[in-house]
C-alpha cells in the first residue's frame, strides 16, 4: 500500500548584515541588522518550503526560484512559499504539520513565534497548530554563535489529498 504520508527536512542560512531587514516567518523583527540574501532573505520560510519541497521529492528551493531572477529581488519568502504550497497541491499533497528551530545568537524572538506561526499557517491555509516555530541560540558557539548569521532547521510531514497520488513520481 502506497503511503499517504511522508517527511521532509528543510535547512537555510543567511548571513547577517548592515542595512538589511529581518524578516522571519513574515514578520518584520526590530534590530540593527538584517538577513543579507536575493530575496527578502526569510531563513525560516525558506527551511520550511525547502522540507515541504523535499517531502514531496519535488527539488529544492533553489531549482524552484533560482536567486539572481528579478522576479524574486526582496520578494516576500510567503509569496514564495505559497507558490511552493500550489505545487504540492497540484502533486495531490497538502502540509499536515510543519515543526521549525530557528537557531540565532540574538535577537530574542519568542515574542514573534506567535505571529510567525500565523502568517505561515495563514499561507499554507491550515491551523495554526500545524505549525510549529521555535527560537534556540547557539550557546555562543560557531557562526551563529559570532553572530554572522542565523540559521534555521524544518520539517515537514505531507499528507495526499487524492486517491491517484504519484508517490515516488521522478
Ligand atoms: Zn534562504
Amino acid at each position: 500500500m502506497e503511503s499517504r504520508l511522508r517527511i521532509g527536512i528543510g535547512y537555510d542560512v543567511h548571513p547577517l548584515t548592515q542595512g538589511r531587514r529581518l524578516v522571519l516567518g513574515g514578520v518584520d523583527i526590530p534590530c540593527d541588522r538584517g538577513l543579507g540574501g536575493w530575496s527578502d532573505a526569510d531563513v525560516l520560510t525558506h527551511a520550511i518550503i525547502d522540507a515541504l519541497l523535499g517531502a514531496a521529492a519535488l527539488g529544492d528551493i533553489g531549482s524552484h526560484f533560482p536567486p539572481g531572477e528579478a522576479q524574486y529581488k526582496d520578494i516576500s519568502s510567503l509569496v514564495l512559499l505559497k507558490r511552493a504550497s500550489d505545487e504540492l497541491k497540484e502533486k495531490g499533497w497538502r502540509a499536515r504539520n510543519i515543526d521549525a528551530t530557528v537557531v540565532a545568537e540574538q535577537p530574542s524572538m519568542e515574542e514573534f513565534t506567535g505571529q510567525m506561526r500565523h502568517n505561515l499557517s495563514q499561507t499554507l491555509g491550515i491551523e495554526t497548530g500545524q505549525v510549529s516555530v521555535k527560537a534556540s541560540t547557539s550557546a555562543r558557539l560557531g557562526f551563529v554563535g559570532r553572530g554572522e548569521g542565523i540559521a534555521t532547521w524544518a520539517v515537514a510531514l505531507i499528507e495526499s489529498i487524492s486517491s491517484q497520488v504519484a508517490v515516488g513520481n521522478e
